[in-house]
């Protein structure tokens, strides 16, 4: 069995330095940091950073060590990646900017199936919602690096992620660089640019890593205390697996700290070659690491492996900054989450939580479609969806005059399952204002409304109940999700930390829109009053906060 030690950032990525011309300061204050290191934990709920909260020894430990909110919040419904990662860096909340889920259904699609993904232009001819071609369009916002860039020309924009979907929508459009893991490699989706040497040796030494494979993670104790199989199906154990992989087995990879010890190794690559931070103006690195939210899908949130994974992020978070510590930068640090995550409902109800579930299959929208279909004289669904629960839409086939009538008869339908919270009309829910106040004292329809956006979302949105999981059959990779309005998949950690700074761990519940002003005012950014969901936080940024 190994040690818990991955692979170290220095041997595999070899870096070396490049010169960087002298260039205009930026339009900042004189005392912002060089460098702003946004940092985006895939499925990091505020209940597993509390879980381990007192177990950190890494990364994460001193970047508690700033000023900390336990109880940030995606305060959105649509709790998924796309929306999640969209909020983080553009200060708005998915109903304004648009991303409000991960794929939605456009009927006006150039493509079969309808379905749009969230960092794609659909328009380009050969792209389907599966080999799709990735791009910023859907994105109605500015990112940080966006809004630096239109005013300090000689910053840098940089992102680095595990998915593309979390390299776009923090990075934006206006980029220096932007890589991201395709599922074999590090790919990017810029054109014209130059591609470092780092990438080219990171992408060596990732290949390399997956051909030997790796052997089972040795677990501390706190992790082997957790090690408890449960058989989900005859073909599906979890939670006690070591996460070991096979050789070749590239699958895998994702699934296991060694994604995210590749995502920093190529980040830190990066910072070395462009002399992020060492340039007179600020740039902006933004990193997404992926492994905790495929951890969390393939294993659920409390077991074996997602300790395992969580005491390697720690791990790998602290080589991270300590690299940056060695490079002398004037570094600021962000962290948090696009989302939270629910347990396998198998654990849960061990725990005590009896009403956790897996969902009834025959509320996919396509099978509640079918049964309704002979009401209005039709054979096919009269609904269509996309998994268990959230946006749905009629039918484009449903004649125009009988649209309202299937809607009515949907959400009563819904709305009689026992699983089922609630279902709402798109008429309800924009008779709803955008919420305010705080995150944690929205209704249910105020969270919907906080992620929804007439022109791309669906005509219903179905809530199922608490601990209620989408998952109706657990596969290999999918036994447990996220993607609902419950505090489990909105609470996140919202960690803001840079050297000196006094320690301030606080329980104040915030949301992700307001990292983009916080960062914006601590480096002197100005934002246009009024083009923003999120507000600057007094507790990082001081008295630097407009507004206050
Ligand atoms: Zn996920």
């Amino acid at each position: 069995m190994r040690k818990l030690a991955l692979a170290c950032l220095a041997s595999l990525v070899a870096c070396s330095p490049s010169s960087t011309s002298a260039q205009p300061a930026a339009p900042v204050r004189a005392d912002a940091p060089k460098l702003i290191v946004a940092i985006s934990v895939d499925q990091f709920s505020g209940d597993v950073f509390d879980e381990y909260r007192s177990h950190y020894t890494g990364g994460l430990k001193r970047l508690a060590g700033g000023t900390t909110f336990r109880n940030g919040f995606q305060s959105h419904a649509a709790t998924e990646t796309c929306p999640g990662h969209s909020t983080l860096l553009t200060g708005m909340r998915p109903a304004h900017n648009g991303i409000v889920a991960n794929v939605w259904i456009d009927e006006k699609a150039p493509r079969a199936d309808k379905n749009v993904y969230c960092s794609e232009d659909e328009s380009v001819p050969g792209s389907t919602s599966t080999a799709y071609t990735v791009s910023p369009k859907h994105l109605n916002a500015l990112t940080l690096g966006d809004r630096l860039k239109a005013v300090s020309p000689a910053s840098r924009n940089v992102a680095v992620a595990g998915k593309d979907r979390a390299a776009v929508m923090m990075g934006g459009r206006n980029l220096d660089q932007r890589w991201y893991w395709d599922g074999k490699t590090f790919v990017t989706d810029l054109k014209g640019v130059a591609v470092p040497r780092t990438v080219i040796s990171a992408n060596q030494a990732v290949a390399g890593m997956v051909a030997a494979g790796s052997p089972p993670l040795d677990p501390p104790a706190l992790c082997q205390a957790k090690s408890r199989a449960y058989q989900l199906t005859p073909a599906l154990k979890v939670g006690d697996n070591h996460l070991g992989r096979t050789a070749g087995d590239v699958r895998n990879f994702r699934g296991s700290p060694e994604l995210d010890g590749a995502t920093l190794a190529l980040a830190a690559g990066l910072v070395q070659e462009m002399k992020l931070g060492r340039g007179q103006a600020t740039d902006i690195l933004s990193i997404s690491l992926s492994a905790t939210d495929y951890v969390g899908h393939g294993y659920g949130t409390d077991g074996l492996e997602m300790c395992l994974q969580i005491f390697a992020l720690d791990r790998e978070l602290g080589d991270f900054l300590a690299m940056l510590d060695r490079s002398g930068i004037n570094y600021a640090v962000a962290l948090s989450a696009d989302h939270g995550g629910m347990d396998i409902p198998e654990r849960l109800r061990e725990k005590g939580i009896t009403s956790a579930a897996r969902a009834d299959a025959g509320l996919a929208a396509a099978e509640v479609g079918k049964l309704l279909a002979p009401r209005f004289d039709r054979t096919e669904s009269v609904l269509k969806g996309l998994g268990i629960g959230g946006d749905i839409w009629v039918d484009a086939g449903v004649p125009a005059a009988q649209k309202d009538a299937v809607i009515r008869a949907a959400k009563e339908r819904y709305a009689a399952h026992p699983q089922v919270y609630a279902a709402f009309t798109r008429t309800e829910i924009m008779a709803v204002p955008m919420p305010t106040g705080s995150p944690d004292k929205w209704s249910v329809i105020q969270r919907i409304r906080a992620s929804f956006d007439p022109p791309r979302s669906g005509d219903l949105y179905v809530v199922l109940k608490p601990y209620i999981s989408p998952i109706a059959v657990p596969a290999s990779g999918y036994a447990a999700t996220h993607g609902s309005p419950w505090d489990y998949d909105r609470r996140v950690p919202i960690l803001f930390w840079r050297k000196a700074m006094a320690q301030l761990a606080l329980d104040t519940p915030i949301e992700t829109t307001d990292i983009l002003p916080t960062l914006a005012a601590s480096i002197g950014l100005a934002i246009p009053a009024g083009s923003i969901d999120g507000h600057c936080i007094a507790a990082v940024a001081g008295d630097q906060c407009p507004f206050r």
